[in-house]
């Protein structure tokens, strides 16, 4: 029962500093569940076609090829689906070859990660940080300088060209 309550701490602490250090007291879930820019179930759907709700809120991964955002070469910005927060700047864009939009850095204080042991293997989730809204998956086969590639959903971003952005 001690190791099993630990244990939780342990996860609830993984997760708050996962969250940029904002700890929440009894909350044994990795997965966190308040954020600046919060709805209800009702309203996210409301304000997200089914496509989107399926990725940002539900996790689901569209399929590959699918989104013209992975053709996407314009300099501009991709915000979140779900609140808009800019996340990646086509800066740091690449052509992964996997068939989703990938980036090797996001913008400052834009995502956060979580584990995900949801596949056979256990892969790290990368969710909007102002609204919790699922983007993709990070993974440490990217390009320099970070080596890091950000797998990411274009059904849950919306891509705001550098000409009409002021
Ligand atoms: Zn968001």
């Amino acid at each position: 029962m001690r190791r099993s309550t630990f244990m939780a701490g342990s996860l609830a602490l993984a997760a708050a500093v996962a969250l940029g250090g904002r700890r929440k007291e009894g909350q044994a879930m990795a997965t966190p569940t308040h954020f600046e820019f919060a709805l209800s179930d009702a309203q996210w759907r409301a304000r997200l076609t089914p496509e989107q709700y399926a990725v940002l809120r539900e996790h689901a991964t569209e399929p590959p090829w699918s989104s013209p955002l992975e053709k996407e070469n314009r300099p501009g910005t991709y915000s979140c689906a779900g609140c808009d927060l800019p996340v990646f700047s086509s800066a740091t864009k690449f052509h992964s070859g996997t068939g989703w939009p990938s980036f090797w850095q996001p913008l400052p204080d834009a995502v956060a990660t979580s584990v995900d042991t949801s596949w056979m293997e256990t892969r790290t989730e990368v969710h909007c940080r102002r609204c919790g809204g699922h983007l993709g998956h990070v993974f440490d086969d990217g390009p320099p300088p970070t080596g890091l590639r950000y797998c990411i959903n274009g059904v849950a971003l919306v891509f705001h060209p550098a000409s009409t952005a002021t």
